[in-house]
């Protein structure tokens, strides 16, 4: 064994990738000591430094694995590659994650960095540890070309938890999680053109776009493991899972030992009304997000007929009002609402629909957040390489652009949160369309707090 004691960290501020979980359970049964920090709080430079030097005198791995999957803390991953070469210069380097797979052949130039994982990590990262190398999905400093031949599918059963009283550095890290992420599948055939997980940039990456569903008997085996740390579980959940329907998928997986979880599913798209009904039965409160590229259905249909902006199928207005009337009638099920707001072929009506369509929603007690971003440039979206045809403008498209995007966020006095993270945004080049879309922001944000407001005070006086 060369690598007999490994460390796996996030890039990212607060709660890592669970993939890290999955890892270090899958070296942990080979008989490698694994461990992970799967929430990271230090929010500055200088606590980030104490921090890791405190985990490598700690662990004192030979080999350290830094996922940088999210393009945003791509200068922070690198940031914590340097800090660990220069307390531990012998302490090999491993990167993984998405935003590594896809830009391996810029990364592993930086001096501080010695590997690199292609695609999916639990084969390749248990052959680096045993032999110091791996026939597949390993990029070296002497590597010319990534050869991605390991990808997990519906049959990669060795792929689950197991291990986690022994996995973390701290015995209180995974209990700083509100919720665990169980995944049930990888993947998506779609090619949304704003979506950096698309079709597209997951064949770059992971060498396969074909979405798969794990086996019901490992996901419960994975619930049965976090429940003892967590209450919450997330989910994402693309709608139908291969042959099988929807419903039947959960009712393998939800016995009533389940019960007292609960679960926040983000859906692609509609969910079914027996689908609700189930899950609402199984647990003891569920949150759904549904997904629509727009607020206006107009704008959503338009995104839709237009072939090249390869938008997964979006939902009718009727159809997300039947939904809402149908959670009206569970107590225990909330539904939230994600968009991204800003996309191309947007007319000033569809924004007065915006409005209108929120405040209709806003009349349902089961409404719970309405969340959305503005449109942004990620790796590998399709709309990196057709704005100009949509007269947009983009803020980055190379590797150097969104690195300098996460160095505006490892620069700041204090590391940004999730939802103020600095994002390279997707602009409208018409002035008045991009200043009458930031008075739509303002509007459906007056039409939120307002609600919340009642809400409050409802609260407060019953
Ligand atoms: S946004 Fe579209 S491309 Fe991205 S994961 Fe969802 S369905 Fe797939």
């Amino acid at each position: 064994m060369i690598h007999k004691r490994v460390l796996l960290v996030g890039s990212t501020l607060g709660t890592a990738t669970s993939g890290l979980l999955y890892l270090a359970s899958y070296l942990r049964r080979s008989g490698i000591e694994a461990y992970c920090q799967l929430n990271d709080t230090n929010s500055n430079k200088a606590l980030l430094k104490n921090n890791i030097e405190r985990l490598l005198s700690r662990i004192d791995p030979s080999l350290v694995g830094v996922s940088i999957k999210w393009f945003p803390h791509l200068a922070r991953g690198l940031e914590i590659c340097k800090i660990i070469k220069e307390l531990s210069p012998d302490t090999k380097i491993v990167l993984g994650g998405n935003t590594a797979s896809y830009y391996w052949e810029k990364l592993i130039a930086y001096p501080d960095i010695d590997y690199i994982i292609l695609g999916d990590g639990e084969e390749p990262l248990l052959n680096l540890c045993k032999t110091g190398s791996s026939l597949s999905n390993l990029v070296d400093t002497d590597s010319k070309n990534g050869n991605i031949s390991y990808i997990e599918n519906e049959k990669s059963t060795d792929v689950y938890l197991s291990h986690l009283n022994e996995i973390f550095v701290d015995d209180d890290d995974i209990k700083r999680c509100n919720n665990i992420f169980v995944y049930t599948g990888k993947r998506c055939s779609s090619n949304c053109f704003y979506c950096g997980g698309c079709a597209t940039a997951m064949n770059m990456a992971f060498g396969s776009s074909r979405p798969f569903f794990r086996d019901t008997n490992i996901v419960r085996n994975d619930l049965n493991e976090v429940q003892a740390y967590t209450q919450k579980i997330l989910f994402d959940f693309d709608f139908e899972p291969g042959n099988m329907l929807q419903v039947d998928y959960f009712d393998e997986i939800f016995s009533d030992q389940f019960k007292q979880l609960s679960a926040y599913f983000y859906f692609w798209k509609l969910p079914k009304p027996a689908t609700i009904d189930f899950l609402a039965q199984k647990l003891s409160n569920i949150t759904i997000s549904i997904d629509l590229a727009s607020l206006s259905e107009s704008h959503r249909m338009s995104l839709q007929a237009t072939p090249d902006l390869g938008v997964k199928p979006q939902p009718k207005d009727e159809e997300i009002i039947e939904l809402f009337e149908l959670v009206e009638n569970h107590t225990n099920v909330t539904l939230d609402v994600n968009t991204i707001l800003g996309l191309p072929m947007v007319t000033m009506q569809n924004l007065n629909e915006n409005r209108d369509f929120v405040e209709k929603l806003s009349n349902y007690k089961s409404l719970g957040e309405i969340q959305w971003g503005r449109l942004h440039a990620q790796p590998g979206a399709p709309i990196l390489e057709r704005c100009e045809k949509y007269d947009m403008k983009l803020l980055a498209r190379s590797f150097d652009d969104f690195l300098k995007f996460s160095r505006f966020n490892l620069d700041m006095d204090e590391y940004p949160d999730w939802r103020h993270l600095r994002y390279p945004y997707i602009l409208y080049k018409d002035s008045k369309l991009f200043a009458a879309t930031l008075m739509n922001y303002q509007e459906i944000n007056d039409i939120l707090n307002k609600r919340t407001l009642e809400k409050n005070h409802e609260a407060l006086h019953t």
